[in-house]
């Protein structure tokens, strides 16, 4: 596979990240590595433990931090604040246009 159609994947998986396994995420890092590609604010899109694709999970922004709850787990994710976050992916609005 060329870096390119990596790329392409790596963006296709994240636009669908709700709908993706740990395992999936697993592979989709191992992928991206192999082929130097930075997943820079994706990584937010997930759990830093155990993978899990943030779905319902709480968030709180406090004192510059961005803070997530893994639902699945319980891991505290916490980021610095940033006003534009780059996730890279392609928004598909489900049926909330309009
Ligand atoms: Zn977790």
């Amino acid at each position: 596979m060329s870096k390119t159609q990596a790329k392409e994947e790596i963006i296709e998986f994240f636009s669908h990240i709700k709908h993706k396994t740990p395992e999936q995420v697993k592979k989709i890092k191992k992928l991206a590595m192999s082929h130097n590609i930075k997943l820079g604010d994706k990584r937010k899109l997930f759990c830093k433990k155990c993978l899990n694709p943030h779905k319902n999970s709480s968030i709180s922004i406090k004192d510059g931090f961005i803070t997530i709850v893994c639902e699945n787990c319980g891991f505290i994710n916490r980021w610095k604040f940033k006003k534009e976050m780059d996730f890279g992916i392609r928004y598909i609005s489900q049926g909330d246009c309009c």
